[in-house]
């Protein structure tokens, strides 16, 4: 079995949505894993962010709003009006529930259960369409065996049981399609795996099926040597490790979700990135194959990074002090990216500061605590990038206007990172392009 994903443009319309078939129409077995169409999930983000503010009137505009657009896509999309009638029966449903929201005890629970309507409402739709034109399909919900475990991370031995069951129970279906995205938290409510995360879905879904090969088709013609939104010039690059890609998402490439690489890395499964416009594109095959020893493949950004620095005397000749500061952020769950030290300070960055304010006030015990906000961590990624002798001579050749905050080299082998603020993260990625690429 295949797993094919598709993202937000490639639903994003009702000419979209049947395009779509024509992409999946071989008979080999597959479960396409759906986003929602794209802007609707930044739409319910405005919703939730309404009914935090308590304005409930001008979320009440906004859904009704939302509802106009998805009923002229239901009059796009259907021909005949028994499956129209059917869809806007199922979108009543969605919509009952956006509205059943006021701002009074609105929690980030209730906002997670507007978040996932959008990936909910377009893959019944595609579900819909695609029985309409006569194709046998079967919608497997999402919510029944995506489940995250005791850590919110994704419990793949409850997916794995609950998926094979829900696919046996359809021993002559050959397509299936599912939602991206959302899932169920330990508790068995409705939450999600942050945003961007229908990659993460397809590779979870891929391992635990043990897949074949897992698909993402998106709006470009696969994984960039840089981030094209920001530098002119950038090719897709046909052939990429798992560590290249895991390295390359998780500092900030966004064309896959942060840690989606990592399940079918686990599993040993190909990855590919299609596009949807161009499907005859090779795109990017991403697998155990990792070859051009030094060379280097692509650079990514990260951005919203706060460093932390740390400087204390007391640091001088002493041991057992990072671990102090260490186990700080360990106790407010805070996870960090890149580290320096000196004989009298640590540099540290985090991207998750919902807990900043707590853990400066526990680290002055330590020392004296500088914070530097909208910073942006570049990294230069490649197979064994570090015994590739000249990569750092160029890298810093390349760079000499560019104030750099703080370097890591040799914590990954595929990756040289340096820490800038975001003000010169379009001149660093263009002066990293001309010299490197
Ligand atoms: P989807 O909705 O299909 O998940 P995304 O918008 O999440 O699509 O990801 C695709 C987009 O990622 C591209 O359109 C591109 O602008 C952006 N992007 C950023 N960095 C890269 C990169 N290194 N290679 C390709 N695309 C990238
Ligand atoms: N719809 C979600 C988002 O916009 C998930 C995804 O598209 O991958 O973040
Ligand atoms: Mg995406």
């Amino acid at each position: 079995m295949k797993v094919y994903k598709f993202g937000g443009t490639s639903v994003g319309s009702a000419e979209r949505i049947k395009t779509l078939p024509k992409l999946i129409a071989d008979d080999q077995p597959k479960i396409v894993v759906l986003s929602a169409m794209s802007g609707t999930t930044n739409f319910l983000v405005e919703i939730a962010t309404l009914l935090y503010q308590n304005k409930s009137e001008e979320a009440a505009t906004a859904i009704k709003n939302l509802e106009d657009k998805y009923a002229k896509v239901v009059r796009e999309l259907f021909s005949k009006p028994e499956f129209a009638k059917e869809a806007l029966r199922k979108l009543k449903e969605n919509f009952d529930t956006l509205k059943s929201f006021q701002p009074t005890n609105f929690t980030a629970k209730e906002e997670r259960v507007i978040l996932a309507q959008g990936e909910l409402m377009s893959t019944m739709l595609e579900n819909l369409y695609l029985n309409e034109t006569g194709v046998q399909s079967i919608l497997l919900p999402a919510l029944s065996f995506m489940r995250k475990d005791l850590n919110d991370e994704p419990d793949l031995y409850f997916i794995r049981e609950v998926l094979k069951r829900e696919i046996e129970r359809h021993p002559t279906c050959k397509l299936f399609i599912t939602q991206g995205y959302i899932c169920r938290s330990y508790q068995g409510d409705i939450d999600n795996l942050k945003r961007g995360g229908s990659d993460y879905s397809a590779s979870l879904i891929g391992a635990a099926i043990n897949a074949e090969e897992v698909q993402i088709w998106t709006d470009i013609d696969g994984f960039h040597n840089n981030d094209p939104r920001i530098v002119e010039k950038t090719h897709s690059i046909s052939k990429l490790s798992f560590d290249e890609a895991s390295e390359l998402a998780y500092f900030g490439a966004k064309i896959l979700h942060p840690t989606c690489v990592i399940p079918v890395q686990e599993a040993n499964i190909p990855l590919y990135i299609k596009n949807t416009m161009d499907p005859k594109a090779y795109g990017t095959r991403i697998s155990s194959e990792a070859d051009g020893v030094g060379i280097i493949k692509a650079v990514a950004a990260k951005d919203n990074i706060t460093a932390v620095k740390i400087k204390s005397g007391r640091m001088l000749l002493a041991y057992g002090f990072i671990r102090k500061i260490f186990e700080v952020f360990e106790d407010y769950r805070t996870s960090i990216d890149m580290i320096t030290t000196s004989e009298v300070a640590v540099s540290l960055t985090i991207d998750d500061t919902g807990n900043l304010q707590k853990i400066i006030t526990e680290l002055t015990n330590f020392g004296t605590v500088e914070v530097d906000k909208d910073m942006t961590i570049i990294s230069v990624v490649g197979n064994r990038i570090s015994e590739n002798k000249g990569a750092a001579a160029n890298i810093f050749g390349a760079l000499s206007e560019i104030p750099i905050r703080m370097i890591s080299f040799g914590g990954s082998r595929h990756n040289i990172s340096l820490l800038i603020h975001s003000d010169y993260k379009k001149a660093t990625l263009e002066a990293l392009n001309r010299k490197l690429f």
